[in-house]
């Protein structure tokens, strides 16, 4: 049983869960016509690296299956979602999006879509009266999510958006507006939402399984190659804010928020940048953050894009611990229980279905009205936090926050 019922409620209410997503979507005028974002534009990219290109066409999809356009034929939707569609019961790949003529043939073979649900970044708009296509998936940079999320709204699709939602809370708010305006349905890819070992991580601290949590602790962390801001899309600030907390980062502050179940009310952090270093000429290298919840607990969560990889996730209470580690990959996640001499090591079941129930989980909201576990709203509560991980990192000050995560002024 959750102690804490007022900060629970506070932090369903700013995007914590499910009933964040019973926002009403009003019916309304046409979305109106999308904005740039900053600058940074769409441009086709090469094959990415490690791409298999299935020989056998997907088979087709029962009648109330949902078509889905991709937007952004890089190295996550190719290797990752794409492969991934089969699964869904209700989702199929009918659209692909890409500045690359030559990739966009290969890719529309592979997956047989029709040469006329082949767009580029500049045909775009004409998707607007494809009949196939009824979802859009976003896998672009995450500089460029929020604009070419108002422009599907604006074509009347629904969105499944990658995270980070977009890279600024004013960005992700103009997002859900742009979906209420055109009444359609938005979804961020929190793929560790309909994982099962992080659901059942979620399952536990619902069930007090380490008692009253009291530590959290998350580390995301790899090293980048030599590269700059020029040559990769994740070392420049446009197109991917601030450095590995919106990107590797943001599974650690997901998981201590799911873990904790609260928002919390101050944030302490510090972030660092070597001088010299084209890879961080743009963007921090480490970031690191302390969030103070209300009922005491405390997460401390560091990132970084400079130091060997790992991916841990422990959340301690007063009668246990829980120990993820590696917490939330695509595959060969480990999870321990520990609660005094008992010990035991929990296989929930296989990582790999993530992908495609985030994608069954999209077409059952669309096709059933039902709610989304991982809404707009939850992407903008993230962006908050992180505007505030920042503002004190800047700052070197402790920044007090709204329940909805906003900075107190
Ligand atoms: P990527 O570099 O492999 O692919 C990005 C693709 O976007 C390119 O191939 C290209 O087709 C397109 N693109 C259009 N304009 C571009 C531009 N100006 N610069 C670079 N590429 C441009 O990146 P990725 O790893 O596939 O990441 C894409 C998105 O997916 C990001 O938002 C990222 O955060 C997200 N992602 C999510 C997960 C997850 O586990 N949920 C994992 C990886 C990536």
């Amino acid at each position: 049983m959750f102690e804490h019922d007022v900060t629970r409620r506070r932090f369903m209410e700013a995007g914590g869960g499910a009933a964040a997503a019973s926002l009403v979507m009003a019916t309304g005028a046409a979305a109106a016509p999308p904005q740039r974002s900053g600058g940074v534009q769409a441009i086709g990219q090469p094959m990415p690296t490690g791409v298999v290109l299935s020989k056998t066409r997907p088979a087709p999809k029962r009648a109330d299956s949902v078509g889905f356009a991709i937007i952004g034929l890089g190295g996550y939707a190719l290797n990752q979602m794409m492969p991934r569609f089969p699964q869904a019961e209700r989702a199929h790949v009918a659209a692909l999006v890409s500045g690359n003529p030559d990739k966009l043939r290969q890719v529309g073979d592979a997956y047989g879509v029709p040469p006329q649900s082949r767009y580029s970044y500049e045909t775009f708009a004409r998707i607007a009266s494809d009949r196939r296509v009824e979802a859009v998936y976003i896998t672009l940079p995450s500089g460029l999510h929020a604009d070419w999320t108002e422009r599907a709204f604006a074509a009347g699709k629904h969105v499944l958006c990658e995270k980070p939602m977009a890279l600024s809370s004013a960005e992700c708010e103009r997002m859900i507006s742009a979906g209420r305006r055109a009444n359609r349905k938005l979804m961020i890819a929190y793929r560790c939402h309909f994982e099962p070992y992080n659901m059942q991580a979620m399952a536990l601290m619902e069930q007090n399984a380490v008692g009253q949590l009291r530590l959290v602790r998350t580390e995301q962390s790899y090293r980048m190659p030599p590269t700059n801001p020029s040559e990769n899309w994740r070392v420049n600030r446009a197109l991917a804010g601030g450095g590995p907390l919106e990107d590797y980062g943001l599974y650690g502050l997901q998981a201590a928020l799911y873990l904790a179940r609260e928002m919390p009310e101050s944030i302490s952090a510090t972030g660092f940048r070597p001088a010299d270093d084209p890879r961080f000429s743009e963007i921090l290298a480490h970031v690191s953050a302390q969030l103070r919840f209300p009922s005491g607990a405390v997460a401390q969560l560091v990132t970084s894009y400079d130091s060997a990889g790992g991916n841990i996730v422990y959340a301690r209470g007063t009668a246990g611990s829980l120990i993820m580690d590696p917490a939330t990959g695509y595959a060969g996640n480990r999870m321990v229980l520990k609660s005094g001499r008992d010990q035991r090591e929990l296989t929930p079941g296989d990582s790999d279905v993530q992908f495609a129930r985030q994608l069954a989980h999209f077409a059952d909201a669309i096709r059933d009205d039902a709610q989304i576990r991982t809404p707009g709203e939850m992407g903008l509560r993230d962006l908050r936090l992180i505007e505030a991980i920042y503002a004190s990192a800047d700052t070197g000050r402790t920044v007090m926050l709204n329940p909805d995560g906003t900075m107190r002024s």
